[in-house]
């Protein structure tokens, strides 16, 4: 027998969007045909005389669902992963918590035991929820008064009723772009002081990236090639003023030895291979320390001029299952395989038109994509815009492939979340 069930989900420590995205997938394993609302951050929700450590803003979000499992065994399955996930036991009542996931509605059940009430007691007064219930489905009705939960958002004022303070998305993850370099294209130099350099990475954390790459080296067209022992000396003070840091860390490098002292010091999470050429023994290495590997197609880096691909797919198919192959037998399981099929880098500005239409066709096994169009300069055939301008072309293009591809690498994160967020909240309702 199939149950429609309605689930919150809360975080305020840590990498919020992380433990949100994987308790929805842990769900997804006894709810099914999930649906979910944008996340929104509020303040929390505190007691008068607080600590003021608890004072941290909660990313929220609802989700809906049929399951077969009765309501206890529900929450016990959600009691385990928010166990899993790190949420203590005994924590206090209004504490932070890595994650928190309540059962809101369960058909239009009535329960009232020692553990569990339906439908959940902050249904009562708390507007959000009707917001994100009501934006996902407009003729759910509140069990306590047989209002459905769009009416009663309805009538709340804008900017008093919607405590929203940000929105974002869960998928496409956002891989945000840090370069520690002079030269890049679009923001060379401005990272290089490491204060400053830390500060932007944790503000793209702030504003919802789920990886950051760090990269010493420009790709750019037309840039020098950094030898190895310089490209190590930008990054080593750098990563380690990021030794806590919450969400993993992408190293952007091609150099074996810069892989392995990073790897033997630092806590890296990502490889993120320009030249999709490293080294097989670095990379077993990184497989054995569970790094996620990202191979970018490339003609040669930096990209030379006039040297593009005289097929397209043809070329990229050949090369996605090369890689695919190479890198399972070197012990990345399927699902740690990243293919970035290479904006810019042998393809004309046309060539990269197609590519983009037919992204679906990268998708090789388990892999993930990433795509990194970010401010780049096939944009100029539309409107030549000096590249911190090329933010607009960027986002439509992003709001295209959003469902096509697991991960775009961009530099500005907080304007994708409200672009991809909007788009989500207006196109999930039912
Ligand atoms: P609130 O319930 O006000 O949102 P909370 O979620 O922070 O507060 P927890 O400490 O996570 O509270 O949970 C306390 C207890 O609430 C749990 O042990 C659980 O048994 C019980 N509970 C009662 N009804 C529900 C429900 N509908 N969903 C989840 N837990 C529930
Ligand atoms: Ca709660
Ligand atoms: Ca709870």
């Amino acid at each position: 027998m199939r149950h429609s069930v309605y689930i919150a989900f809360g975080s305020n420590v840590g990498d919020r969007l992380h433990y949100l995205r994987e308790s929805l997938e842990n769900i997804k394993s006894f709810v099914k045909d999930v649906s979910t609302s944008v996340v929104i951050e509020t303040e929390a929700i505190l007691p008068e005389n607080a600590p003021e450590a608890w004072d941290k803003p909660y990313l929220n979000m609802v989700a809906h669902g049929d399951t077969d499992l009765e309501p206890e065994a529900l929450l016990n399955r959600l009691q385990a992963i928010e166990q899993a996930l790190g949420r203590e036991r005994e924590h206090p009542f209004w504490g932070p918590r890595t994650i928190d996931l309540d059962i809101l509605l369960y058909d239009d059940l009535r329960v009232s035991t020692e553990r569990l009430t339906l439908p959940h007691i902050g249904l009562k007064d708390r507007e959000f929820l009707w917001h994100l219930l009501g934006s996902i489905r407009s003729d759910l009705k509140d069990p306590f008064t047989s209002q459905t939960f769009a009416s009663k958002a309805w009538g709340c004022q804008q900017g008093s009723g919607v405590p929203a303070k940000r929105s974002f998305v869960l998928y496409p993850q956002l891989m945000g772009i840090v370069n520690l370099t002079p030269d890049s294209f679009s923001d060379g130099g401005l990272w290089l002081d490491h204060e400053r350099g830390v500060w932007h990475c944790c503000q793209l954390v702030k504003d919802g990236a789920s990886v950051v790459d760090l990269g010493a080296q420009s790709t750019r067209p037309g840039a020098s090639v950094l030898r190895e022992e310089a490209e190590w000396k930008r990054l080593e003070t750098f990563l380690g003023c990021l030794q806590s840091f919450p969400v993993p860390i992408s190293l952007d490098t091609y150099y074996p030895n810069v892989v392995k002292k990073a790897l033997e010091r630092y806590p890296i999470a990502w490889i993120n291979d320009v030249t999709g050429r490293l080294d097989g023994d670095i990379l077993r290495e990184a497989a054995q320390a569970g790094c996620k590997i990202c191979v970018m197609h490339s003609l040669s880096v930096p990209p030379v001029h006039n040297e593009v691909v005289e097929d397209l797919w043809q070329t990229l198919e050949v090369w996605g299952r090369q890689q695919l192959d190479r890198l399972t037998h070197l012990g990345f399981a399927e699902e740690n395989i990243v293919l970035d099929p290479g904006i810019g880098f042998g393809k004309t500005s046309f060539q990269i038109g197609i590519l983009l239409r037919t992204i679906e066709r990268m998708h090789f096994g388990k892999c993930s994509v990433l795509v990194g169009h970010s401010r780049k300069s096939f944009l100029n055939n539309l409107e030549p815009k000096p590249a911190v301008e090329r933010d607009k072309e960027t986002l439509a293009i992003s709001q295209y492939l959003n469902h096509k591809v697991e991960y775009l690498r961009v530099h500005n994160v907080r304007d994708h979340q409200r672009v991809l967020s909007a788009q989500h909240w207006i196109e999930n309702a039912y």
